[in-house]
């Protein structure tokens, strides 16, 4: 009996990853431009997701049989409206939980917060997570409180990523890999790796021998950009499934054979730069400083997967 429920479950997922949540990035673009931005989010960048290619996605995503949630952000997703409210509605139709992470510029009071969301509650929205941190300028900007107002008044959840300030995060406790950040320490990638790591407190890079946030070996998780590129982490990609479909992709996801994800997973980014002769420096404030810089000069060697441009930090301005 045991063995049958195996064979079943593997035979389900074609012994593969099992994809439980779909993070989709509406969009590159945002109304601010944060220095702990680990997707190098501003008012110039480009990339925004069509009604058409969202239906692809989700049709992907049901494909799989094992999704039971959708989780929209960005950039920020308020700025496509339509089709945020648009994509709540069809994904709860399917069956799954809906979740947004939002920066509030909309809420500003909860009256206004409200017109924004209640379509959305009616829509079957079951939880916005809203910043409300010193990197957004939050700590005295009422938009969160009134976002915050207005979703307890419809019945939808409500958390606050609250996220440190870069030199309390260095050395914190890791949270639990591969989950949502509600809060805790600033990830040392995308624009964070470049702003602010100056003057931060480093270890030495023979140190860093594990990948401490992402499940890079068997994701629960993946994040959809409006390119069509799945990301495990922020920049990494397994592929694109606008070319190939997720499940094709996820089957043939070999992660010790990826030539980023494979050292990384066996040691670190100390091993990623070895694994490829990276020169490097002696030390950096943690994994993901070193593996940032460490990708950033793979980008030419492994375009498939080190890609696309928004999450190096060149902004695109070709109007979409
Ligand atoms: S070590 Fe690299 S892959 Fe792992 S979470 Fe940090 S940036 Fe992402």
């Amino acid at each position: 009996m045991t063995r049958d429920i195996v064979d079943d479950d593997l035979n389900a997922t074609d012994g593969k990853v099992l994809l439980r949540e779909l993070h989709l990035l509406l969009t590159y673009r945002c109304t601010m431009e944060c220095e702990h931005c680990f997707v190098w989010g501003s008012p110039q960048q480009s990339g925004v997701m069509t009604l058409d290619q969202m239906r692809r996605i989700f049709d992907q995503g049901e494909d799989l049989g094992s999704v039971e949630s959708i989780c929209f952000e960005g950039g920020e997703p308020f700025l496509y409206y339509g089709l945020l409210l648009e994509g709540v509605r069809q994904a709860q139709a399917r069956g799954w939980k809906t979740s947004i992470v939002s920066n509030a510029y909309w809420a500003t009071s909860p009256d206004d917060a409200r017109l924004w969301l209640q379509p959305l509650a009616e829509a079957g929205l079951n939880d916005l997570l809203v910043s409300e941190d010193d990197h957004h300028g939050r700590s005295e900007d009422p938009h969160a409180a009134s976002a915050a107002a207005a979703a307890g008044h419809l019945g939808i959840d409500t958390s606050a990523i609250a996220i440190r300030d870069a030199a309390s995060s260095v050395d914190a406790p890791s949270p639990v890999k591969g989950e949502v950040i509600k809060g805790g320490t600033v990830r040392f990638r995308g624009r964070a790796s470049i702003r602010l790591t100056p003057g931060l407190r480093k270890r030495p890079s023979g140190e860093l021998v594990t990948c401490p946030h992402e499940e890079l070996a068997n994701p629960v998780r993946v994040h959809i950009d409006p390119l069509g590129y799945v990301h495990l982490c922020q920049g990494l990609a397994i592929g694109n499934l606008f070319q190939t479909p997720l499940r094709e992709m996820l089957s043939s996801y070999v992660p010790e054979r990826h030539p980023i994800c494979g050292p990384l997973i066996s040691g670190g980014p100390a091993a990623l730069a070895s694994a490829h002769t990276v020169p490097h420096a002696d030390a950096y404030v943690d994994e993901c400083h070193m593996c940032y810089e460490m990708r950033n000069r793979l980008l030419t060697r492994f375009p498939e997967y080190l890609t696309p441009a928004q999450m190096y930090g060149v902004a695109r301005q070709d109007g979409s």
